[in-house]
């Protein structure tokens, strides 16, 4: 079976492979990482007016004062949250628009998001609802608290810069689980949480990163 796209559909897809393409150069090399990348249609988590830069590797506005990340940061933690293991059941703090929790859901067997702003989260479920996601659920809220109904969990991802790494998702990490955080104000930089096999917590430090900050509430 042919399978018509249209001409935007169709140039969607190149840009797409070449945003992959980029992420190749720029060092991501996880397999399921570079495939999700390939497979989540970006430019329909952006505003209409940006779709045509969806593919840059760029920070863009979502409203609300908020940027979708910029796909190299997206990968990257993505990747090292992932290195040599599964995702397992995955969190989510700080949804946006979606973007990066669909890609999550490609990788994870399970995923929750939590967004703290109402408008956003009504917004990342319209975006989602077209693509269907089965294993993604979305919850209002504040994600500083994680989420104890569903913890503990394998993989803890959050998309805002804090100076604190809020205790309540370290407490949250399932035996073998990993934490990934923006950590710092200005200058912040990606931390990662382990908690090993005798329960300990061994902590790593990577990339400089600019994020929006965490913000405490919702709104
Ligand atoms: N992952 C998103 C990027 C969102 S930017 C995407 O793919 O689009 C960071 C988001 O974190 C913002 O939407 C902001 O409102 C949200 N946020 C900040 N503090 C939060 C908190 N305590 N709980 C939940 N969401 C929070």
């Amino acid at each position: 079976m042919t399978h018509k796209l249209g001409a935007s559909a169709v140039s969607a897809v190149r840009a797409r492979v070449r945003m992959v393409e980029n992420l190749k150069l720029q060092g991501i090399s996880d397999a399921r990482v570079l495939a999700a990348m390939n497979q989540v249609p970006r430019h329909q988590f952006v505003q209409e007016a940006l779709a045509s830069r969806a593919y840059e590797d760029t920070a863009l506005p979502l409203g609300c004062q908020q940027t979708i990340s910029q796909p190299y940061v997206v990968a990257r933690m993505i990747e090292l949250l992932a290195q040599g293991r599964d995702l397992g059941k995955t969190l989510e703090i700080g949804a946006g628009c979606g973007y990066q929790a669909a890609v999550l859901a490609c990788i994870a067997r399970e995923v929750y998001t939590i967004e703290r702003i109402r408008t956003l989260i009504e917004r990342a479920k319209e975006n989602l609802r077209p693509l269907r996601v089965p294993n993604l659920r979305l919850k209002y809220g504040d994600g500083m608290a994680g989420l104890p109904e569903a913890a503990p969990f394998d993989s803890i991802i959050v998309a805002a810069g804090t100076s604190q790494v809020p205790r309540a998702l370290v407490d949250q990490l399932a035996p073998l689980g990993r934490l990934i955080l923006p950590l710092g104000g200005a200058d912040q930089i990606l931390l990662m949480i382990e908690r090993q096999a005798d329960g300990r917590l061994r902590e790593s430090r990577y990339d400089a990163v600019r994020f929006v900050p965490l913000l405490a509430g919702t709104e």
